[in-house]
């Protein structure tokens, strides 16, 4: 498909909706794509990119960044309590903030750094047992607990189980982000990202409808 095309597809996603162009962020997921891609990705002009793991951001952003001070990366994959402080330096933004030990480990490091990266708390809307999230009965409560610690919440975000309408999901979560008051609704992939786009998302995270489909890595 290609950068140009979902651009495209997204600005009438966004018309058919009634919503502003331009409204909505695409972060064009790089997770385990090889560097020509990634390259090519950046010279149509991309800046915001999303990653999976800490050390695998690093090491193919560094050098990029700083010759594009303008990109944005933003964390979309679980993030280890040990990786905290590595994330939260590197990242403008991190979409998987998931449980009370993550959210108090945030806090300290804001405490200590003074800067956090823009937070969304993510929601396991299907409350399926082996993925990350908070279930959607406990999220207002998880909220109100990072507000405490004043982390500083952008939104929610969800990914919805394979087998599913991803509307459902998507709904719940705007219910969820509105009632919280939360602005920002990270939702939709490369499947299912003018639906989301239809249901408010603000963040569509497009990976292989970009970049083509992703070499098999093993999981860190
Ligand atoms: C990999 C990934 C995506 C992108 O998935 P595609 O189906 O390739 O668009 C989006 N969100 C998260 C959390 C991911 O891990």
């Amino acid at each position: 498909m290609g950068l140009a095309e979902i651009r495209a597809r997204i600005a009438q996603a966004e018309a058919a909706a009634g919503r502003p162009a331009g409204c909505v962020t695409l972060i064009a997921v790089s997770k385990t794509q090889p560097a020509d891609r990634v390259d090519d990705v950046l010279a149509q002009g991309q800046r915001v990119f999303g990653e999976n793991y800490v050390q695998e951001a690093q090491a193919r952003w560094t050098d990029r960044r700083a010759r594009h001070p303008d990109v944005a990366l933003h964390m979309i994959g679980p993030l280890q309590s040990n990786k905290a402080r590595l994330a939260a330096g590197f990242f403008d933004a991190i979409h998987s903030l998931d449980r009370p030990s993550l959210a108090r480990r945030l806090a300290q490091l804001g405490d200590e750094t003074g800067a956090l990266p823009a937070l969304f708390v993510q929601v396991n809307t299907g409350a399926e047992p082996q993925k990350a999230g908070v279930l959607p009965d406990q999220a207002d409560a998880f909220v109100a607990e990072c507000r405490r610690m004043g982390l500083p919440l952008a939104g929610a975000m969800c990914i919805p189980p394979d087998a599913d309408d991803p509307v459902r999901h998507f709904r719940l979560l705007r219910a969820l982000a509105e009632r919280n008051g939360l602005a920002g609704l990270s939702m939709g992939m490369s499947a299912d990202f003018e639906r989301a786009i239809a249901e408010g998302a603000t963040h569509v995270r497009v990976g292989s409808a970009i970049f083509g489909a992703r070499e098999a890595r093993a999981q860190a």
